[in-house]
C-alpha cells in the first residue's frame, strides 16, 4: 500500500531563550570562528586542489570564512568518471534502500545538521533565522519525505491488459548516463534538491554549486554523507562556471540537466546540448526553473488589509532574492494613495542588517555585482524622476560594510519602464498606477509586456475579476495566487515552477519533477 502523504515540517520560532535558539547561536559562533576550508568531493572522497576561493559573509564583506577549493579541468574528469563508475551500483539497489537514505538525511534535519545548515545559509547567504529556516530545513525535509512518497507512487503506477494472458509492466531505469545539477545561490533547499531527485531515481550526479552557496553546498555534502549516500552518486565540483560547465555539458555520457538560476545561462546550457548533440548517447533531459519577473495586479474591489502586508512580504523578504518575489504591481489610482502610505510605513519599519542581529528583518544582497546591478537601477530611477518616473520611495544603498539595498519602490507612468520589465532579483518594486476602468486592458498590459511567466497574483474581492484574471492571466504564471502573496509555495501544497522564458515548468518537489529522471522500460511478456 502507497506510503501516506506526509505532513509539512513545523517552522521552528527560535525564540528568545529557547534551547533551540541557544543551539543555533552556538553553531553561528562555530562557523564563524571556525575559517572553514572546503574541499571537493569526489568518489566520497575530499580532493583539495590548492586552488581556492575565498569566501565572506554578504552583511559584512570584509570578514572572510573560508576558502574553496576549485575543481580544475582533471578533477571535473575525475568527478565524470566517478559519476559513470557509481551509476551501476546506485541504479541496482532496490528502491527501498535509496528511499531510506534521503528519509534519514530528513531525521537528520531535526538535530544538528538543521543547525549547521541554517547557520551557515544564514552567514553565506545572509538570510534571517527564519528565512533559513523555512528553506534549509523545512523545505529541505518537505523535499525528501514527499519526494520519497511520489516516487513510490510513481513506481506503483502500471500498465495492464485486462482479461488477456500477458503481462505488461513498466522498469523504471534511471536515465543513461549521468545528470548535471547547476544550484543557485537563494535556496538551499533548492540546491540539495536538484541534486537529490535524480538520485532518488537511481542517477548519479555531477554537482557545479554557486559561488555565493558554498558553505551551506559544503554542509549539504556532509548530510548526504551522514545520510549514508554511497560514494560517487552525487559529485561535488565547485568551480569557475564557464569551464565546469563547457567540460561537463560536453561529455557524451551526459544525460540531463537540473538547473536553477538566470534564464541567461539556461539558454547557454541549451545551446552548449544542441552544439554536442551528435555525441552524446540519449537527448538530454534538460529541466530548468530560471527567471522571473512576478506581478501583482489589484482591481478596485482589493482589500487593503490583505494587498499591502502581500506586497511588503512578496517584494522584500530575503531582499526580493526569490524567483517568485513581486517585483511589478499593477495598483487602480482609487487605491494607491492608501497603499502608499501604508508601504512608506512598511517599508521604513523593516530593520535590516546581520542577520545574527534576529530582530533584523532584512539582511544583505548577495554579492558586489548584484549590489552594484540594484544600485544602478534605482539611480537610473532617480534621474528619470519627472519623465518616466513619478517618484522613488525608499531607494538608499550602501555597501561599506555589507552589500545593503534598502527596500525600493519605483513609482512609474511606463507600464514598459526598464524596471517593470527587465528581472533585478532584489529589493525593488516598481508599480504603474492605472485608471480604475481600465482592469481589462492591464491584464493584457500584465501578460504581454515581459518574457517570463513564473509567479503572479490578482487581489480582489470582486469575484468576476478574479474569474477574469485567472483567464486573462492564463499563460502568464506557473504558480498563480487569489489574494495572497506570490512567493512561498509549500512543497506537496503549491507544486512551483513557470514556463515562457521563466523554465520548462517541471514543478519542483513533486511527481512532474521526478518523472523526468526515469527512463521507463515496458515489458510485455506473453504468459
Ligand atoms: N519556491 C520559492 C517560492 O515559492 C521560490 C523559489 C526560487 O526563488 O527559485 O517563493
Amino acid at each position: 500500500s502507497p506510503i501516506p502523504t506526509p505532513a509539512n515540517e513545523p517552522v521552528r520560532a527560535y525564540a528568545p531563550g529557547s534551547p533551540e535558539r541557544a543551539r543555533l547561536e552556538a553553531e553561528l559562533d562555530r562557523q564563524l570562528g571556525a575559517q572553514i576550508e572546503v574541499p571537493l568531493v569526489i568518489n566520497g572522497e575530499q580532493l583539495r586542489t590548492g586552488t581556492t576561493q575565498t569566501m565572506v559573509m554578504p552583511h559584512d564583506h570584509g570578514h572572510v570564512t573560508g576558502t574553496c577549493h576549485q575543481a580544475g579541468e582533471a578533477e571535473v574528469a575525475k568527478a565524470l568518471q566517478a559519476a559513470k563508475d557509481a551509476a551501476p551500483g546506485w541504479a541496482a539497489m532496490p528502491w527501498e534502500d535509496r528511499a531510506a537514505i534521503f528519509l534519514r538525511a530528513a531525521r537528520l534535519l531535526q538535530d544538528e545538521f538543521r543547525d549547521r545548515l541554517n547557520a551557515s545559509t544564514m552567514l553565506g547567504q545572509s538570510k534571517t533565522c527564519h528565512q533559513a529556516e523555512i528553506d534549509a530545513a523545512c523545505e529541505l525535509v518537505d523535499f525528501f519525505r514527499f519526494n520519497v512518497a511520489y516516487v513510490e507512487r510513481m513506481y506503483a503506477e502500471q500498465p495492464q491488459s485486462p482479461g488477456s494472458a500477458v503481462w505488461n509492466r513498466l522498469e523504471y531505469r534511471p536515465l543513461d548516463g549521468f545528470v548535471f545539477a547547476v544550484t543557485p545561490f537563494n535556496f538551499t533547499s533548492i540546491a540539495a534538491n536538484l541534486c537529490a531527485a535524480p538520485a532518488m531515481l537511481g542517477n548519479t550526479v555531477i554537482w557545479k554549486p554557486a559561488p555565493t552557496a558554498l558553505l551551506s553546498s559544503h554542509y549539504l555534502m556532509e548530510l548526504f554523507a551522514a545520510a549514508g549516500l554511497p560514494p560517487g552518486v552525487i559529485n561535488f565540483i565547485p568551480g569557475p562556471a564557464a569551464q565546469v560547465g563547457a567540460q561537463v555539458m560536453g561529455d557524451p555520457d551526459l544525460a540531463g540537466v537540473h538547473f536553477t538560476g538566470s534564464t541567461a545561462t539556461f539558454k547557454l546550457l541549451w545551446k552548449q546540448a544542441a552544439d554536442n548533440l551528435d555525441r552524446y548517447r540519449s537527448y538530454p533531459r534538460i529541466v530548468g526553473e530560471t527567471g522571473g519577473k512576478d506581478f501583482v495586479v489589484a482591481h478596485p474591489s482589493a482589500d487593503l488589509e490583505r494587498l499591502a502586508p502581500a506586497l511588503l512580504r512578496g517584494a522584500f523578504e530575503y531582499q526580493g532574492q526569490k524567483c517568485s518575489a513581486a517585483s511589478r504591481a499593477y495598483i487602480p489610482e482609487s487605491l494607491w494613495p492608501q497603499l502608499r502610505e501604508r508601504l512608506v510605513a512598511g517599508m521604513e519599519a523593516m530593520k535590516m542588517g546581520d542577520p545574527r542581529d534576529f530582530s533584523n528583518f532584512l539582511g544583505a544582497v548577495i554579492d558586489d555585482r548584484a549590489y552594484a546591478k540594484h544600485a544602478a537601477a534605482i539611480a537610473e530611477a532617480k534621474a528619470a524622476v519627472g519623465g518616466a518616473v513619478t517618484e522613488i520611495l525608499g531607494g538608499e544603498c550602501d555597501d561599506a560594510k555589507g552589500y545593503f539595498v534598502r527596500p525600493t519602490v519605483i513609482v512609474t507612468t511606463d507600464p514598459r519602464y526598464a524596471t517593470m520589465v527587465e528581472e533585478l532579483f532584489g529589493p525593488i518594486l516598481t508599480v504603474f498606477v492605472y485608471p480604475d476602468a481600465e482592469f481589462g486592458p492591464i491584464l493584457e498590459t500584465c501578460d504581454q509586456s515581459t518574457p517570463y511567466a513564473l509567479t503572479g497574483a490578482i487581489f480582489a474581492e470582486d469575484r468576476k475579476a478574479v474569474v477574469q484574471a485567472v483567464e486573462g492571466l492564463r499563460f502568464a504564471a506557473g504558480n498563480f495566487y487569489i489574494n495572497d502573496k506570490p512567493t512561498g509555495a509549500v512543497v506537496g501544497q503549491q507544486p512551483f515552477g513557470g514556463s515562457r522564458a521563466s523554465g520548462t515548468n517541471d514543478k519542483a518537489g513533486s511527481m512532474w519533477n521526478l518523472i523526468r529522471w526515469a527512463s521507463p522500460r515496458t515489458i510485455k511478456e506473453n504468459l
